[in-house]
């Protein structure tokens, strides 16, 4: 989809000027503007205000040194991250993404779409991410609290429970969480909702390791019954085995799907008779081992395990969940779904489709939940343990889950009813990036140029 509009073609070039090398920041924007395409011609006002300008420029980039001893006693220097993308309706908020791949242009790509996505949950939340080339993966216990003690040791200069409050990612669970946590305590002699994603013993949510996987259910039923389809004796294959998958797997069965694969950065499972999830969450979440390991514990017979991760958008199937990692479904990868009759394709991780592979499922008629909306539901979620921390509550599981089915569906809502106003009815990307962006950009006018 090429941009037609004078404004913004240009406002796009200088965007790839200034942040040359970031090519995933860059994609982002591109398929943000696209979208925007009809705001610009329609509102004059939110030209005149920069906004547009403003909105793609993040309005601090925080970068720094994060030193630490492994257990050998070898200094190890990694680089530290938090971009605050934006604050017109909230402290800035966002996870913190621990992974070898991390530089700049990835956390600007995931701050930018924070921005809308939480703008979206109806919560007062700007946006902003985080993260480091640290990699969790083989570290000791030790290793990992010394390196996030001093990674939070700089952090906690730049956030606060009114200011910025960051969250998990790939990379930084329940452990990770909990030593900056303490660190930014210690540091501030402070006890506040500084982070989401806590302990439950120290402020946390219930709900809030189920939130991201069973939102994308909700989100997706919602799209599905929207068009008279549902979960209910439907094919699923899920990417990643993280938690966001993990969950999005829990909740699809509960539903009455069968999730027949799942994936890790090695390769993936493919097992027809449905994945035993307790397996999964056995080799994942204790033991921090690899998927592969699934196939010498499950009773089931026909299971497969292949290495390499392209090859599960190859296994047949109605619905395809994506939850793994940025641009894991190619154009080809597209063209194999629709070529085996997958009608849905809803997104867990955050960008999982490259442009070829949205203009695919788009032009094919595939109900195509966008990442900003369908895995809203974690940073929801923060944001009501972010409310919980502020009135020093617990509320149930059953609340917090009540709050986030509502919330939801009220995304998918959102997105329907904004495609529809802008002349793109059923194109739920145009209809979340509008309705996440018309909300920031009234607070950006009404604030004045800052
Ligand atoms: P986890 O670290 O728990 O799990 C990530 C999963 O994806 C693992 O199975 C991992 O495999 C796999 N993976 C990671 N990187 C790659 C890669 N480069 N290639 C192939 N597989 C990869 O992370 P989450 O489940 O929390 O996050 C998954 C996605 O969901 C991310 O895009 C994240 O930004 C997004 N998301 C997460 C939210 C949350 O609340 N956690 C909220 C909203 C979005 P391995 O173990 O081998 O690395």
């Amino acid at each position: 989809m090429a941009l037609k509009n004078q404004y913004l073609i240009d406002l796009l070039e200088t965007v790839k000027k200034r942040n040359q090398g970031e090519p995933e920041f860059i994609q982002a924007v591109t398929e943000v503007l696209e979208t925007l395409e009809p705001v610009a011609e329609k509102r004059q006002d939110l030209i005149d205000a920069g906004v547009f300008e403003r909105i793609v420029e993040p309005e601090r980039q925080i970068m720094f040194r994060v030193p630490w001893v492994d257990d050998n006693g070898k200094v190890r220097v990694n680089r530290g991250f938090r971009v605050q993308f934006n604050s017109a309706i909230g402290p800035y908020k966002g996870g913190i993404r621990l992974h070898p791949s991390v530089y700049l242009g990835i956390i600007k790509f995931l701050g930018f779409e924070q921005v809308f996505k939480n703008s979206l949950t109806t919560l007062p939340m700007g946006g902003g991410k985080g993260g480091s080339d640290f990699d969790p993966k083989g570290k000791s216990d030790g290793e990992v609290m010394r390196f996030c003690q001093s990674f939070m040791t700089e952090l906690s200069k730049h956030i606060g429970a009114d200011t910025d409050v960051p969250a998990g990612d790939i990379g930084t669970g329940a452990r990770e969480i909990g030593f900056m946590f303490g660190q930014y305590k210690r540091l501030r002699n402070e006890f506040t909702g500084v982070l989401t994603g806590k302990g439950l013993t120290y402020g946390g949510s219930l709900t809030r390791t189920e939130a991201t996987g069973y939102g994308l259910c909700y989100f997706t039923n919602e799209m599905l019954q929207a068009n008279g389809k549902s979960f209910e004796g439907q094919t699923v294959v899920i990417s990643g085995s993280g938690n966001v998958a993990i969950y999005a797997t829990e909740k699809a069965v509960q539903y009455g799907a069968k999730v027949v694969a799942l994936s890790d950065s090695n390769g993936y499972i493919h097992d027809p008779d449905g994945i035993e999830l307790d397996i999964v969450k056995q080799i994942k979440e204790v033991e921090r081992g690899r998927i592969k390991e699934y196939c010498d514990r499950t009773s089931h017979k026909n299971v497969t395990y292949t290495e390499g991760c392209k090859g599960i958008w190859t296994i047949k199937c109605d619905i395809a969940l994506p939850c793994a990692t940025q641009n894991e479904i190619d154009g080809e990868s597209a063209e194999i779904l629709v070529k085996n009759g997958t009608y849905c394709v809803s997104e867990g991780a955050n960008m999982p489709s490259t442009p070829e592979a949205i203009e695919t499922y788009l032009s094919n008629g595939i109900l195509y939940g966008p990442a900003k909306a369908a895995n809203a539901g974690g940073v929801a979620t923060s944001g009501l343990e972010m409310s919980q921390n502020s009135e020093r509550l617990s509320w149930t599981f059953e609340e917090v889950d009540a709050k986030l089915h509502n919330i939801m569906k009220d995304i998918f809502k959102a997105c329907d009813e904004a495609a529809k106003e802008y002349g793109m009815e059923g194109n739920y990307m145009a209809g979340a990036n509008i309705a996440g962006f018309l909300k920031v950009a009234e607070a950006m006018k009404a604030q004045g140029c800052v």
